[in-house]
């Protein structure tokens, strides 16, 4: 991180108190902001946050050891320690991710959406590699109230775009996110039932999601997913700015599937970068953004290479020609829809998914499963296997019928019926909510096929 500023300029961002601190230290550059001791270095500013499991005061000590050359707290710890004292050290550190950030004129897309945010920032980001400009991106699921202050603190002067995951679970949640981050673009892909358990109602998601208009600049460019009618109604309600939108149903980038493979969009035909319906959608998204910062297409004939954090379209060829699909990294209804399409149309004998539950769903759930059976049954799968880690997964079972499914509570058990059942040129789906741990499966299969 190559971060310019003086602890007295720090301090005057975070409107804080100081205690320990002499004028000479005041006057030291900070080298940095951090969370985590574990990769602190000497010189740097730490932020005592408070979470769940973790007190981050409890670790002041061994920042200090490791260098830093003062701590942000939220109470005045007793000694000599020098801090910088504020009433919440979580909006501090917020507060100073959004200076930060403020420092950069370059363009900042900002994406949310209930599914398919990870894998739309991949495509942004490899979209955007093709000029040769340097990007920045989200790493890992670093998409929250601390995640997305640690990317934008990550900014650096080398780059020419960065490319911010913004994830919700509650209301005003990416309204917080979009001051911080204060994207020129801003990307919704979906509108989904993931967190309906809290949020209460689809409409409610939609709001929640919206939020990221709101709080955009008005200057800033709203790309949107044309063919989630919910979205596009309540985006109209909260945004006046200019807009592009895309889709395979219609919209201004408008891509229609020639097969399952190419996507033919404005007169080009472009190899999809990822298998599936759900993927070429998001791929649009990537080209919507690319319009807006006039980056050729051209080059994205030859294909594009894009590499996505393991469990989400993820494709295993074994041996006798058989094909796993690994979308384990999570679940939810759309994405369970989305990955059931994607192994009826991938080409091979038989079709067999091996299915757990999809956490969170609060009382829709058990129908919400329930329609994820029915799914499998009007794609006449060949196969069922279902991890039935609590109730909730029996409903695919029912949903299904009369398409047999068979359950399981433990994953070697499933494990040992896949082996048993497998044959050539069978096509095996996995996926689950992420605490369901079906990757375990899929691994223990590969392992042992
Ligand atoms: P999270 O909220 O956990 O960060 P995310 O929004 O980043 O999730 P991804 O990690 O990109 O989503 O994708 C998760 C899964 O969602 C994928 O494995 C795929 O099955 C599915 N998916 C991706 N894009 C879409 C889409 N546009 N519509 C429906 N399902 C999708
Ligand atoms: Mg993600």
């Amino acid at each position: 991180m190559s971060f310019h500023v003086l602890l007295s300029q720090l301090a005057e961002i975070i409107a804080a108190g100081s205690v320990n601190l002499s004028d000479d230290l005041l006057a030291a550059p900070v080298a940095g902001i951090t969370t985590d001791t574990r990769t602190l270095k000497a010189g740097e500013v730490f932020v005592a946050l408070r979470g769940e499991k973790f007190d981050g005061h409890e670790f002041v000590e061994t920042a200090l050891r490791k260098g830093a050359i003062a701590v942000i707290t939220d109470y005045k710890m007793p000694g000599a320690i020098p801090q910088l004292h504020v009433k919440d050290t979580l909006t501090a550190y917020q507060a100073i991710a959004r200076w930060w950030r403020s420092q950069f004129k370059i363009p900042v897309i900002g994406i949310t959406g209930s599914c398919g945010k990870t894998t739309t920032k991949e495509l942004v980001s490899a979209v955007l590699s093709s000029t040769k400009g340097n990007i920045h991106k989200t790493l890992f699921n670093y998409n929250n109230e601390i995640g997305v202050p640690k990317t934008l603190l990550e900014m650096s002067p080398i780059h020419d775009y960065a490319v911010i995951e913004m994830a919700m679970r509650a209301k005003g949640e990416i309204a917080l996110l979009t001051q911080i981050a204060c994207p020129t673009i801003g990307v919704i892909t979906n509108v989904g039932t993931a967190h309906i358990g809290r949020l209460g109602s689809k409409e409610a998601i939609a709001q929640a999601k919206c939020e990221l208009l709101a709080e955009m600049p008005s200057s800033s460019i709203a790309v949107l997913n044309h063919d989630d009618r919910r979205l596009m109604e309540t985006a109209a309600g909260v945004w006046q700015g200019q807009t592009i939108t895309y889709g395979l149903e219609g919209g201004d980038v408008r891509g229609e599937l020639i097969d399952n493979e190419t996507l033919l969009v404005a007169g080009m035909r472009l190899p999809l970068p990822l298998p599936g319906r759900h993927n070429a959608s998001n791929f649009l998204a990537a080209l919507a953004v690319a319009k807006i910062l006039q980056v050729d297409w051209t080059p994205f004939k030859a294909g594009l290479a894009v590499n996505l954090p393991s469990g989400r379209a993820q494709r295993y060829n074994l041996p006798n020609d058989v094909v796993i699909l690994d979308e384990t990294y999570n679940a939810g209804l759309e994405s369970m829809l989305a990955a059931l399409q994607l192994l009826a149309e991938t080409p091979g004998k038989r079709h067999i998914a091996v299915l757990g539950t999809m956490k969170e769903l609060g009382e829709q759930s058990p129908e919400f499963h329930f329609a994820v059976g029915e799914a499998a049954r009007k794609l006449n799968l060949d196969g069922l296997l279902i991890l039935v880690d609590d109730k909730e997964a029996e409903a695919i079972a029912l949903g299904a019928a009369p398409l047999p499914a068979e359950c399981f509570t433990t994953h070697q058990a499933i494990v040992d019926r896949l082996k048993e059942m497998v044959e050539e040129s069978d096509r095996i789906l996995f996926k689950a909510s992420h605490s369901v741990a079906l990757d375990r499966v899929v691994n223990q299969f590969r392992a042992e096929f």
